[in-house]
């Protein structure tokens, strides 16, 4: 880690709100800090990396992801299945088929993706666990993830109940009891949780879904864990209407208001999805600081809807962006995963739903703050210097007369010229330098071949 300057950019986004949302100039790092952003000259001997051209972001915070999907990307059963079909044509028919050496691929070609289009700091929520596997998926995650030189979360997922679907043909999914998954839980806390506010490495305490993966009993419990560990609580919840009549049928109230009983919502707190919320759901996350994992491209291609995510940020409330499983995506980027947001809620609701600022605004700032990191998520002195640096060297964003939103408002491929995560740089030339893509094609190949082809035979009766 040396001191450095970046230098020349065209323009800078820095995360911020409103007025303060692009700022112009050349930026000081010393260590792994911003030390200050102006019109500045290199001193003796300071490192110049040069900007001229592109777009200076903050390091763009994905929230939510499921690295074990990368390598479940179009899976054919399930191209055309909604959410609950999906799930049980997707992973859950192919959970016990990942074995470590597939994991540390999959986990490895989401993470590059993510670090080359311009993402530093990864939420990943994981949610198999079983005493089939002989290793520990938390372990592999973040030994991956520290590989690439990211910012990790690991939300350790898992079920205490059982989810049946008719038509079952599948390997159980992975239940264990309660006090199994909090000492599990603290376990990897105990391993791998830095609560310090610049840190590398945190752990939540994330099951898969409240609704259907938890007996009510134990929310408190959980929410009662989490907090005397002093790690965040997340899941997935409302990602569509199954979610909404569950809770209505079951409990009487709709996801959020159950949930708020249960000690479940609060700043420490994030969901993905929320599509299927109601206004004053809306109220009581935005009140209570509880945030949102907004995965606008997994829901769309899963036909769950829109989340009402422009309307949450009118409340004030905490918007973050996020990929979701590759599975559920086909590509799992944060330059598509920002388009996507730009775009769906204009169609939804007209252009005044939200502008490329604020979508940055949720990608960076939103993101840090539904993590609860403090000190990323913005360009600004005294910030982790968490940045990436965008080329516009291609064809889609040439012509452009604002041409600072170009990785926002273009879609298609990032062009990430360099990007660094606490003064280190990661991206290098639009490359990860120690990252052999090729031979990472043909793990991803030899993997896919191998898991593909029982799971096939598994579908038509044997693997129940
Ligand atoms: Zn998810």
């Amino acid at each position: 880690m040396t001191d450095f300057l970046i230098k020349g950019a065209l323009g800078i986004l820095t995360g911020l709100p409103g007025a303060a949302a692009r700022a112009e100039g050349d930026i000081r790092v010393r260590g792994s800090v911003i030390a200050e952003i102006g019109s500045l000259a290199a001193l003796p001997g300071e490192r110049v990396v040069d900007a001229s051209g592109a777009v200076v972001t903050p390091g763009l915070v994905n929230t939510h992801h499921h690295l074990f999907q990368s390598v479940l990307k179009a899976v054919p059963a399930g191209m055309n299945e909604a959410l609950a079909a999906w799930l049980r044509l997707v992973p859950y028919s192919y959970w016990d088929s990942i074995d470590e050496a597939a994991l540390r691929v999959s986990a490895t070609i989401g993470l590059a993706e993510l670090a080359l289009s311009g993402a530093t700091t990864v939420a990943d929520h994981h949610y198999f666990f079983s005493d089939r596997y002989d290793f520990d998926p938390v372990d592999v995650l973040f030994e991956t993830a520290e590989q690439f030189g990211l910012r990790f979360v690991l939300a350790r997922g898992g079920a205490t109940r059982g989810r049946s679907f008719d038509g079952d043909r599948i390997a159980p999914l992975p239940v264990e009891p309660l006090d199994r998954m909090i000492a599990s839980v603290e376990a990897a806390v105990k391993r791998w949780h830095d609560p310090s506010p610049t840190a590398m490495r945190r752990v939540a305490f994330a099951p898969t879904t409240p609704t259907f993966s938890l007996h009510e009993a134990e929310l408190q419990e959980i929410a009662a864990g989490a907090r005397a560990m002093g790690v965040r609580l997340h899941s997935h919840l409302s990602e569509n209407m199954d979610y909404v009549d569950y809770t209505l049928a079951n409990y009487g109230k709709r996801p959020v208001h159950w949930l708020a009983e249960h000690g479940w919502l609060g700043p420490d707190v994030w969901f993905a999805h929320l599509v299927e919320c109601e206004e004053d759901e809306l109220h009581l996350l935005a009140e209570t600081g509880t945030a949102m994992a907004h995965c606008p491209q997994a829901n769309a291609r899963l036909g769950s809807g829109i989340a009402p995510t422009d309307r949450l940020h009118a409340l004030g409330g905490t918007v973050s962006l996020a990929v979701d499983g590759a599975a559920a995506n086909e590509a799992a980027d944060m330059v598509s995963a920002l388009y996507a947001a730009f775009s769906l809620h204009r169609a939804q609701k007209g252009v005044g739903a939200v502008n490329a600022e604020t979508i940055l605004h949720w990608a960076t700032a939103g993101g840090a703050r539904a993590l609860g990191f403090e000190s990323i998520g913005t360009i600004e002195p005294g910030k982790q210097a968490d940045i990436a640096i965008f080329d516009l060297d291609a064809p889609r964003y040439f012509g452009q007369h604002d041409r600072v939103l170009g990785p926002i408002i273009s879609g298609g491929h990032a062009h990430v010229r360099a990007s660094f995560v606490a003064g280190r740089q990661v991206v290098v030339d639009g490359r990860l330098p120690w990252l052999d893509i090729e031979k990472l094609a043909a793990d991803a190949a030899r993997v896919v071949a191998r898991i593909a082809a029982p799971q096939e035979e598994g579908r038509l009766g044997a693997n129940v």
